[in-house]
């Protein structure tokens, strides 16, 4: 099925021939006409999808139209988790509707100057993306008019929730026109979800792209043990000489951990820098800017910053430390095989990542491979820990009912 047949018009066509997009993704072949027809939509998607394509190209075909009303404020509201998502998103609109008069973007992120968002807000534009916690204040302080908006989205809800912005959510879309169109898009449609759309959508088609990133070939996962934090450093360094490696994140439990490895990596000459929530947003974005520019070679990075990053040239994900949740483990290794693109997934793991590395691969419905690099093979094997014998401590830790476990300090 080619774009044309999905009902699009030609300034939205011109745009994805200009992008080199030949063919929609399954979500956008779903999601795409549904919402043309002015269903509200309930989708489960991935990052990687092809998912803001699927919400955006509809919403843009909108604009065609005329506005409801003479109005000031936007015409398609995207809220998103993170900044990282919202600049994406932000910066998909502008590539897909570069062709459209009446498409001006404004993004509002925390982090950023409110001056410059206020000046942003007094101008006439069409498409707001913002996290909603920056969006409450500006919302409160009266400088959005929502009475012509046509469209909300809201992007990754799952995460949203989980970050605890459902307050904030359900404070903007009381403001927002009852008449208006509701696309929600989730890595899952759990009962939370359900709950949340029930209040805001109007009768949705549900739409759900089966695999997750961890399930398509084009991600090769690997398992690595290490012996200790020494042996970890010699894996990740002969890692990242790799010749077939172009770009490569690698993930660490905490910021300080980012700061320190990065800085390790930089000393024996690689080109890395950290990128983690306690950097101010110009900082990230000079980061993230070198990073699609090819000026860096290794990112180092936490899980919340790094969300919904999309960069192609990412051909490795490397786990220093495994992440806290499952559904991290799959945020992080599809930031590689991004459109199309085959990515390797390797993560260090220690005899006592046991349990991690199970919870991973049910959820996954894949076992992971041992892999083992010449001259760096490790002392202890991933194994069951022994069970706990009466009289003595927790043998093994369990993943999902326990404190988070102790991380490895990179230094
Ligand atoms: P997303 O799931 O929205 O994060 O998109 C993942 C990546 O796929 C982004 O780099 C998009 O630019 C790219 N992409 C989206 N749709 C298509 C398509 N139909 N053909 C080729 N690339 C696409």
């Amino acid at each position: 099925m080619s774009f044309s047949a999905l009902g699009l018009n030609d300034f939205i066509l011109r745009a994805l021939a200009d992008a080199g997009y030949r063919l929609p993704t399954p979500v956008q072949q779903q999601a795409v006409p549904a919402a043309l027809a002015g269903r509200d939509l309930l989708v489960s998607s991935r990052t990687g999808s092809g998912k803001t394509a699927a919400f955006m190209l509809p919403s843009l075909h909108r604009l065609a139209e005329p506005a409801r009303r003479e109005a000031r404020g936007p015409r398609i509201l995207v809220l998103t988790p993170t900044r990282e998502l919202a600049r994406q998103v932000a910066d998909a609109a502008q590539k897909y509707g570069r062709h459209l008069r009446h498409a001006k973007v404004v993004s509002i992120v925390g982090g950023d100057a409110y001056p410059v968002q206020n000046r942003m807000l007094a101008s006439r534009y069409e498409i707001l993306v913002a996290t909603p916690g920056r969006l409450i204040d500006q919302v409160e302080s009266g400088r959005i008019d929502f009475s012509r908006l046509d469209v909300l989205v809201l992007d990754e809800a799952d995460r949203m929730l989980d970050m605890g912005f459902i307050e904030d959510i359900e404070t903007i879309v009381a403001r927002l026109p009852r008449e208006r169109q509701t696309l929600l898009f989730s890595a899952t449609l759990d009962g939370r979800i359900a709950r949340l759309a029930g209040g805001m959508l109007n009768d949705p088609q549900r739409i759900e792209i089966a695999p997750p990133p961890a399930h398509e070939a084009q991600i090769e996962q690997r398992l690595l043990v290490a012996d200790g934090l020494t042996h970890k450093n010699q894996l990740l360094d002969r890692i990242l000489r790799e010749t077939d490696l172009r770009q490569a994140i690698v993930f660490t439990a905490t910021k300080r951990d980012a700061d320190a490895l990065a800085g390790d990596l930089e000393q024996v000459g690689f080109a890395a820098a950290a990128l983690h929530g306690d950097m101010k947003q110009s900082q990230r974005n000079r980061t993230l800017e070198h990073l699609r520019r090819g000026r860096l070679r290794v990112l180092v990075a936490t899980d919340v910053a790094a969300r919904g990053l999309d960069v192609q040239g990412i051909s490795h994900v490397i786990n220093f430390d495994l992440p806290k949740s499952v559904e991290d483990y799959v945020h992080r290794i599809g930031r590689t095989g991004r459109a199309g693109q085959t990515g390797v997934a390797i993560s260090l793991v220690g005899r006592n990542d046991y349990h991690q590395v199970k919870a991973i691969e049910r959820y996954t419905r894949q076992s992971i491979p041992v892999h083992t690099i010449p001259g760096l093979e490790p002392k202890s094997v991933l194994a069951r820990p022994a069970p706990r014998k009466a009289g003595q401590g927790k043998g093994g830790r369990d993943w999902h009912n326990s404190r988070p476990a102790p991380r490895v300090r990179a230094r």
